[in-house]
């Protein structure tokens, strides 16, 4: 970029910056800013912005008398700060597969304590258009699991500490998941290590260094595979009840059977409650054996004509056919009250309780969806009023408790921070959930701050940062006995290499290299959110 042009920017950025400091802004100092801006923007040949400039002007008179606030100044400016940003981003190569992504695309978790390998392998991947998720610390990887749920899982057998042998065998043995591919990378190609691979269930070994366009054919294939069982498959593999896919199958059945008797059917949705603290303190191992006795007791506590599916982690539908509201209702009670009769065997032994939403499925001309928005509704009405309870839709959506996920934006450079508010705060919420943001200007305000304790949080974080950078901020968000709540995306330089590798060693969740564009942190935001839910 131009010097001049550079220039032009920074000016921009220390007027805001002084202006964030500022109770109150004269109007006579704004119209002079937007003056000049109008003036030299189009010296400089950054049209758009002159043009913005200029259109102001003609919108405020010279003589008015009036203050302005900043978050007035940053929305009348708001284009011309948006332009700023996408002059910086322009020099940027755009990807063909980077763009309009929809949140379909694979998602490969990635593990290896090279940080340089997990830096370069992420970003050719994602010229492709996957979804790398870098993982440095193979203890990392066995949590993440659950949060990332991979197509695909590559693994390096050399790492300090735990050997990729461990991962392999958490994800072939313990989770018992023979659906997720698994590919052993290693700079070692011995006979033994890629036998001892596939003897361990390893669905590819391929040996370091390797060309990355077979690298690429080799995993996708891997990829492929695991769609199409899971296709064929309708049993879910940990609980052995029925699981998502049948669910349409099994209401269309609902469908026809109507069209013959014209019946009253129900639709419940069960979700046990604060599960999450059962894997946090006894160990993922006791919470799957919570999800198979639940799943049992479901199946065993059930009428022989009624269905159950396990909907996806810890949550599972029942399907009761010919019954009516009042009844489904008092089934589902009568299930819960005798769940949290049951003791799971641990130190110290343990029961667990669930949550439940109850529909009618008044019209099965409409889509499935419809019943289970509804049941949703109701079951997040019982997890607001207390848990251990069931609830019935009552269509007022007003009333439903929403979720809070608080998102914060810890970045030194105020374009970036206006720019990234903007972005964040038109990201699609997801229902039940309101997200609360908040920018900060330097790391230690926001380590300082009280605004993110409680919630879960995304944390959007510059690496370079003045007083505390974002480095250090991560080390301390890391060290927290909370830290699971946080999710950090770092935003580090293209050029600093050391910083990602320092970040991804101390626990970011992801990083992006400045500048970027808009497009793809929306398309990174919007993945990270949907492992937070
Ligand atoms: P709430 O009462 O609000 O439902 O709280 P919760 O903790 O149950 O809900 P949340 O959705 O926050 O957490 C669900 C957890 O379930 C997170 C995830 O790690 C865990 N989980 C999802 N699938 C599995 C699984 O197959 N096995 C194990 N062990 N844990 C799982
Ligand atoms: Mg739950
Ligand atoms: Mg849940």
């Amino acid at each position: 970029m131009e010097k001049y042009t550079k220039h032009f920017f920074n000016n921009i950025r220390k007027k805001l910056e002084e202006w964030e400091a500022a109770a109150s802004i004269p109007h006579e100092e704004v119209y002079r800013f937007i003056h000049s801006m109008a003036g030299s923007a189009s010296v400089l040949g950054l049209h758009n912005i002159g043009e913005s400039a200029r259109k102001l002007m003609d919108h405020h008179n010279e003589e008015d008398e009036r203050m302005w606030t900043i978050t007035e100044v940053k929305e009348e400016l708001f284009d011309i700060i948006q332009y700023c940003y996408h002059y910086e981003e322009e020099s940027i190569e755009v990807f063909p597969g980077k763009q309009g992504r929809d949140g379909e695309e694979p998602v490969v978790l990635l593990i290896d304590d090279d940080t340089t390998f997990l830096m370069y392998m992420k970003d050719e991947l994602e010229k492709i258009g996957w979804y790398v998720v870098p993982i440095a610390n193979p203890e990392k990887a066995i949590m993440s699991y659950y949060d990332v749920r991979p197509d695909c899982a590559i693994i390096d057998i050399h790492m300090d500490g735990t050997s990729g042998f461990e991962v392999l065998d958490f994800f072939k043995k313990k989770l018992k998941q023979p659906f997720i591919p698994t590919v052993m990378v290693s700079v070692e190609n011995s006979k033994e290590v890629r036998m001892k691979s596939y003897q361990m269930g390893a669905d590819d070994f391929i040996a370091k260094p390797f060309d990355l366009d077979e690298f690429t054919v080799r995993v996708k294939r891997q990829m492929e595979r695991k769609k199409q069982m899971e296709e064929l498959v309708l049993i879910d593999e940990l609980t052995l009840v029925y699981n998502r896919k049948y669910l349409s199958q099994a209401y269309a059945q609902v469908q026809s059977d109507w069209a013959r008797r014209g019946d009253s059917y129900c639709v419940a949705v069960l979700d046990l409650d604060h599960f999450k603290g059962v894997n946090d303190r006894y160990g993922h191992l006791m919470g799957d054996r919570v999800l198979k006795g639940f799943a049992s007791h479901l199946k065993s506590e059930t009428r022989i004509q009624d269905t159950v599916f396990r909907f996806g982690g810890e949550e599972f539908v029942i399907l009761f056919p010919h019954t009516s509201i009042k009844e489904a209702c008092s089934f589902v009670d009568d299930i819960r009250k005798r769940f949290s009769q049951v003791i799971f065997q641990a130190n110290p032994d343990f029961s667990c309780t669930f949550s439940a939403g109850v529909a009618e499925i008044a019209d099965p001309t409409k889509p499935f969806d419809t019943w289970l928005k509804l049941a949703d509704n109701a079951l997040y009405e019982a997890k607001g009023s207390g848990r251990n309870l069931v609830r019935i839709d009552r269509k007022a959506m007003e009333h439903i408790p929403h979720k809070i996920t608080k998102i914060a934006i810890v970045d030194d450079d105020p374009i970036i921070r206006t720019v990234m508010k903007d972005i964040v705060s038109k990201l699609p919420s997801e229902e039940h959930i309101q997200y609360d943001i908040q920018t900060f200007k330097d790391g230690a305000s926001f380590i300082a701050s009280d605004w993110h304790k409680g919630n879960p949080c995304l944390v959007i974080l510059d690496g370079v940062m003045p007083k505390m950078d974002g480095l250090e901020v991560l080390e301390q968000i890391r060290s927290r006995t909370d830290s699971d709540r946080y999710k950090v995306l770092m935003l580090t330089s293209r050029k600093s290499e050391r910083d990602i590798s320092r970040s991804l060693q101390l626990g970011a969740d992801d990083y992006m290299t400045k500048p970027f564009k808009l497009l793809e942190l929306e398309a990174r935001l919007g993945q990270m959110l949907k492992r937070m839910r």
